[in-house]
């Protein structure tokens, strides 16, 4: 994703509605890597300017992937969530606090699925699911007898 800056240039030049709530959530997303939903951003947003709404938020954030500058990605657990980072990465999610990390897997291009040859692959997404340090710190001290689960790896195919 373009800079906030940039990113006014390039409404401006597509002759897009320019305003100092889209430039609020240029500013939000621009280096975000916590892949927020559009509420979570909208709820940021409403802290720094009260009254923007949601729909501008959804608004904004389908512009802005019309134009390239982010990607939804769908990690289960029902809402859409939002990243600028463009470069080809994959994730991990705490399954206890649903944070999601980017995360570099190498060698995905030469995975070999059995039973999808009937499809034209476009993308392949693979999810680490597990408990982040935090969470397992918090799961020692509620349950100091009880074994913790080992994190549990999940390869989904996307698309
Ligand atoms: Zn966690
Ligand atoms: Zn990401």
């Amino acid at each position: 994703m373009q800079t906030p800056t940039e990113l006014a240039a390039a409404y401006r030049s597509q002759g897009r509605k320019l305003t100092p709530q889209r430039q609020l959530l240029f500013q939000l997303m621009h280096g975000n890597d916590k892949h927020p939903t559009a509420e979570s951003l909208f709820a940021e947003a409403t802290a720094q300017m009260p009254g923007i709404s949601l729909r501008t938020v959804y608004q904004t954030l389908n512009e802005l992937a019309e134009m390239g500058e982010l990607q939804f990605i769908d990690i289960g657990g029902g809402a859409t969530r939002f990243d600028p980072n463009l470069d080809d990465h994959h994730h991990v999610v705490c399954v206890d606090c649903g944070q999601i990390r980017d995360v570099h897997v190498n060698g995905t291009a030469a995975l070999k699925p059995v039973g999808i040859e009937d499809f034209t692959i476009n993308d392949v997404g693979v999810v680490f699911q597990g408990v982040c340090s935090t969470c397992e710190k918090s799961r020692a001290k509620s349950h100091k007898t009880a074994h913790a689960k080992s994190p549990a790896q999940q390869a989904k195919i996307s698309k």
